[in-house]
């Protein structure tokens, strides 16, 4: 009997120290709007999409911080805009090709893994995780897609990843692998009600999409469809996305949008 009460108690503070280790993994996302565009990187001369850039965005609060994923020729997942990466196509060249070449502050070309593991060290910022469109073949950006899920499953950092695609493909492919994951289209062409009916979580569209199409903002709002724009970095692009009251505003100026959100 005494074994048993003790086995019972050892059972019930395990299970309590289990409770507080996951409410110390839950999000908390900063209440603001702003998202780093490929992190925060223009003030401080920090390469853009390095660690460095990601670290700089979570340390002046944004709620977001997006970066670019590609594959490459030996699939691995790499962080870089374009589709070349210094004179090399990455697609097309090995991890060990593109990690010999070292970005401007000395890092090695982040990969997804590096990305999460740094993104995982907190809570606050979330991971705007955009799946690249393959220049090989549309089936290449698909398996991007299982790729990056699976990692970001792997590193269990679900709640702090909204994805972001041009390709309307790859965001019903998330949907369709995992019902809880946030996901916004990028493209600027289709309207708020067809993305609510494809269950996608919003739209995260070019500024003149919005400025072409207003009735979208209002449409998106009673369908409670996200609101995200991108790229905005003259500041009164920034006020007049403020007082549309979007949910997130991408920007290469993120520092600038905090001091107009701190002088309302
Ligand atoms: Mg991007």
């Amino acid at each position: 009997m005494k074994q048993f009460i003790v086995g019972l108690i050892t059972l019930s503070l395990g299970i309590s120290s289990c409770q507080t280790f996951k409410k110390m993994e839950k999000t908390d996302f900063n209440k603001n709007v702003v998202v780093a565009h490929r992190g925060a990187w223009k003030t401080h001369n920090i390469p853009e999409n390095s660690i460095a850039s990601l670290k700089e965005a979570i340390r002046i609060g944004c709620t977001g911080s997006e970066f670019d994923v590609h594959l490459t020729a030996d699939d691995s997942l790499v962080i870089c805009h374009n589709d070349d990466y210094q004179g090399m196509m990455i697609e097309k060249s090995t991890f060990a090709q593109l990690a010999a070449k070292p970005l401007s502050n000395g890092e090695r070309i982040p990969t997804l893994r590096e990305y999460l593991e740094t993104g995982k060290s907190q809570n606050k910022t979330r991971l705007v995780l955009e799946i690249k469109k393959s220049i090989i073949d549309s089936n290449r950006t698909l398996i991007l897609t299982r790729k990056c899920m699976d990692e970001v499953r792997r590193l269990n950092a679900q709640d702090l990843v909204v994805y972001i695609s041009f390709d309307y493909a790859a965001c019903l492919k998330v949907r369709e692998l995992d019902k809880h994951a946030n996901i916004q289209y990028l493209n600027g062409d289709i309207a708020p009600a067809k993305i609510k009916s494809d269950n996608l979580n919003g739209i995260d569209y070019h500024l003149s999409i919005f400025q072409k199409h207003p009735e979208w903002i209002v449409e998106a709002k009673k369908l409670k469809v996200d609101l995200n724009v991108w790229t905005v970095n003259k500041k009164e692009d920034l006020q007049s996305f403020l007082d549309l009251k979007f949910d997130f505003i991408t920007t290469n100026e993120p520092e600038l949008l905090f001091s107009l959100i701190a002088s309302k």
